[in-house]
């Protein structure tokens, strides 16, 4: 199939399955890099409706410097930059539950003042909405919802999707963004390695009556990280990871209950607190796709890769392959090449392979040094947060890290449109 020919109602140069974060911010990308005639085809399984408060997504995102960077490189940022908040503080603790004092272990303060703000906190449902919005706007886009693509073939000369209702479109390429669970990544037969916690992250937003002042706020607690990250007004985003069956208790408790258990966690540093979310709860998994291409395939987001939610890093690792994937096609695309071939595909691979498994790695690593209440363990881990908090080159160097800013970076990545 050649590149160019696209246009007719069932044909394009690109199909994304999976209309999440990370699929539209693809679309997105590619609507406004690749070269005027550039087709693509959105298709997600959820209708386009926003959803109510009800059913919404309760998660906040902790964005890091390169993905705001992208968000920026897409004209988005001025548009979701009101509902964020920047993380000016970040403090570390290593306790048990029932501990009167959390001591501080690790703290980047300076390292974030001198580095630029490393992350901004945003609400799910405020970056889907923008990112909802500019698809709409985009001619090159067309986007179907409450639609799936159930099976694919692909040849030498393109890749022939199949939807839900039995019709077929084509493309030069297919992406998969169709999440940790995704079906076109088993269609095309790669496995995955990982495995699933013994634990759930629940999710909520609470009020407190004291400012925040930009401080996030990770205390390791024995059954799991409890994260308190800061969102605009006096208001913080919790991500709370607790034991699998204890976790489910809470979860079903009534609300003085819940709230009385999340209390004990929070603290009383904010001063009173209110619930001022909707309480959810997601499974936590590990899991890394063995390869990110197959034949006129790349995947990409969660579908390739999916972390403990303890650094805040999924969806910015996801928006790290989109900068990839797109720098890759449209260059082949400006270049006059076969966007789905495997010199292209090959080379979205090996951009984006280690990355991607070493912070998987990093992020189990970092639970299971930290989820258990040895006290050998807890000696050791508190002896070197103290040694990293001493060292300020390494601190900086990690908050590089965390902001995407090392190694090979694409250019989305550092906010320049190629
Ligand atoms: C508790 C928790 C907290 C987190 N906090 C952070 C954080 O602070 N920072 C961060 O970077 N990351 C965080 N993450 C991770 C982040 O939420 C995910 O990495 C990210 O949302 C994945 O987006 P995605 O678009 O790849 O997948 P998804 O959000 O799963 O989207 C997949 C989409 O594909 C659609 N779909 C599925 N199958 C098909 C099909 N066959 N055809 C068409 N469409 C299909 C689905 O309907 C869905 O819309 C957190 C995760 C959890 C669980």
């Amino acid at each position: 199939m050649a590149r160019g020919k696209a246009g007719a109602r069932n044909r394009f140069d690109v199909v994304i399955a999976g209309g999440g974060l990370v699929g539209r911010t693809l679309a997105l990308a590619l609507a406004k890099l690749a070269p005027k005639g550039f087709q693509i085809a959105l298709i997600d399984a959820e209708p386009s409706e926003a959803k109510g408060a009800a059913t919404a997504d309760a998660r906040a995102l902790a964005l890091s410097a390169a993905t705001r960077n992208l968000l920026s490189a897409l004209d988005l940022w001025p548009l979701l930059e009101p509902k964020a908040q920047a993380i000016k503080t970040i403090e570390i603790t290593d306790s048990a539950l029932n501990a009167q004092l959390r001591p501080h272990f690790l703290g980047f303060d300076d390292e974030l003042k001198s580095e630029g703000a490393g992350a901004f906190m945003v609400e799910h449902g405020d970056l889907q909405g923008v990112l909802a919005a500019a698809v709409v706007r985009e001619p090159a886009i067309e986007m179907r919802a409450a639609e799936r693509v159930t099976d694919f073939t692909a040849d030498e000369f393109g890749v022939e999707a199949t939807l839900g209702t039995g019709a077929t479109i084509e493309a030069c390429l297919l992406v998969a963004a169709d999440g940790k669970r995704s079906k076109l990544r088993e269609r095309a037969g790669i496995k995955c390695v990982g495995w699933s916690y013994p634990q759930i992250g629940i999710v909520t937003t609470v009020a407190h009556t004291r400012p925040h002042h930009g401080k996030a706020v990770q205390h390791f607690l024995p059954s799991g990280p409890f994260a308190m990250l800061p969102l605009t007004g006096n208001r913080s985003s919790i991500v709370w990871t607790e034991d699998s069956r204890r976790g489910k208790a809470i979860m079903a408790a009534d609300e003085a209950t819940f709230l009385a258990e999340l209390t004990q966690r929070f603290g009383f540093r904010l001063g009173e607190i209110t619930l001022a979310g909707r309480r959810q709860s997601f499974p936590l998994d590990l899991q890394i796709a063995r390869s990110l291409v197959a034949e006129r395939l790349a995947l990409i987001g969660d579908a390739a890769h999916a972390v403990h939610p303890l650094a805040g890093q999924g969806l910015n690792i996801g928006m790290r392959d989109v900068a990839a994937l797109a720098e890759t096609v449209v260059e082949a695309t400006r270049l006059g090449l076969d966007i789905g071939a495997a010199p292209q595909l090959e080379r979205y691979e090996r951009w984006r392979r280690f990355d991607s498994a070493f912070s998987a790695a990093v992020m189990d690593g970092l639970n299971r040094l930290f989820s258990n209440d040895s006290a050998p363990l807890r000696t050791l881990r508190d002896l070197g947060l103290g040694l990293v908090d001493r060292a300020p080159p390494l601190k900086r160097f990690l908050v590089r890290e965390a902001a995407g800013r090392t190694g090979s970076v694409p250019s989305l990545l550092t906010g320049a449109k190629f």
